[in-house]
């Protein structure tokens, strides 16, 4: 997944979170809710993200997708996570 910079600004003012469609914040580019479930290090490059690099912002989306759907693969399968 490769951002422009203009994704990414309108990745930031979305009010709902691109995952669960939970409200978020504006500037991050997932709600509160999504990064509280990634590792610190990997939640760091989707806060704040109009002050980022596009493609730092793109890789940090691609790894936290990954490990969504490594780690919470059974939640779904239960009828968890993102709405089909
Ligand atoms: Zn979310």
């Amino acid at each position: 997944m490769t951002l422009t910079k203009e994704q990414v600004a309108g990745l930031a003012k979305k009010p709902s979170c691109p995952r669960c469609n939970y409200d978020k914040t504006i500037g991050n580019a997932l709600c509160r809710r999504c990064r509280a479930k990634l590792p610190e290090n990997m939640r760091a490059g989707l806060e704040n993200v109009p002050n980022k690099d596009a493609w730092a912002v793109g890789r940090a989306l691609r790894a936290a997708a990954n490990y969504f759907n490594v780690h919470f693969q059974s939640v779904r399968n239960f009828g968890g996570g993102r709405k089909r």
